[in-house]
């Protein structure tokens, strides 16, 4: 049975559900400051945080740690909000992480999903990163969130339809052709970027583990690895350019079968009443063109 959160409400007719949540208002913001003595997420403000949930650490001294949002989405009986803190210092962004950082960061952050998913009540684990205020980051100190839900939100109940539907129209998997069909950005023996024509935003990117597989708890190490290292050429770029992005992660809702990939969300493009009206999005770059700004040397 599907629960929906206290807090949930959905329109009549329109495709739109919301959370409300007035006490995140009060959750701290450092204004995309270089330092703060106050960032929570440093280490020696442990106690500012939340119930801490897991960690990894090494010489005794933590390198990421998983704590309960202090200011969650949601109340504790109806699902999961969990802050994902990927390292210990406070100005190193993910794109400046190494391949070592990256791969860490993303293997814990894929384990706390798993996790999530694990327990009986949960039908639906959101893991993303929001990079930069345009982002809706409100601490810059480098971290992921974890939003784990008893209801499938409808927008992610309709890709694993269509998802579905293609496969037993033509029975291929959707990503595997895309793999194939769009234009490649970054690729290695692991792991491939794609520009998709069909695009929310300017230079957004696909990032597609090669091997079909449905859920991320299933991914190698040296899946994660291969994703790590063209994130992080990616991330580079945008960082040059100074544009925030969201990374999100897509895989299978339930047992179904999926082809589990993440896609990064540069977030310069500003959305018109068109979009909201119709959800047709207008871009100007295509796919080549989206390939020349990320191998455009840095
Ligand atoms: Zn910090
Ligand atoms: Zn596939």
């Amino acid at each position: 049975m599907q629960i929906k959160p206290k807090n949930y409400f959905r329109h009549r007719f329109l495709p739109i559900e919301v959370l409300m949540a007035p006490h995140r208002a009060k959750r701290p913001h450092d204004n995309g400051k270089k330092k703060s003595n106050k960032c929570p997420f440093c280490p020696g403000n442990e106690s500012e945080t939340s119930t801490e949930l897991a960690r990894i650490s090494n010489n005794g001294k933590w390198l990421l740690r998983a704590v309960k949002n202090k200011f969650p989405v949601i109340d504790e009986e109806d699902g999961i909000h969990e802050v994902i803190i990927e390292h210990r210092e406070h100005n190193k962004r993910f794109a400046n992480f190494s391949v070592d950082e990256l791969t860490l960061a993303i293997k814990f952050a894929l384990e706390r999903k798993a996790e999530a998913e694990k327990q009986p009540h949960i039908k639906f684990a959101a893991l993303l990163k929001n990079s930069g205020r345009l982002a809706g980051a409100s601490l810059q100190h480098e971290h992921s969130q974890l939003l784990a839900f008893k209801f499938v939100p409808e927008v992610i109940a309709a890709i694993q339809k269509n998802f579905n539907k293609f496969k037993e129209r033509t029975g291929k998997c959707p990503v595997c052709e895309q793999l194939k069909e769009e234009v490649t950005v970054f690729e290695n023996s692991y792991a491939k970027a794609i520009a998709p024509k069909a695009s929310r935003v300017e230079y957004e990117l696909a990032i597609i583990p090669k091997r079909h597989f449905a859920k991320f708890s299933e991914i190698k190490d040296e899946e994660i690895r291969g994703i790590a290292k063209i994130l992080r050429k990616a991330l580079k770029r945008l960082a040059k350019e100074g544009i925030d992005y969201n990374l999100l992660y897509y895989d299978a809702v339930a047992d179904n079968d999926f082809h589990a990939f993440i896609i990064l969300l540069p977030r310069k493009t500003i959305l018109g009443g068109q979009e909201y009206l119709t959800s047709l999005i207008t871009l100007i770059h295509d796919a080549k063109e989206v390939r020349e700004f990320y191998r455009k040397a840095i």
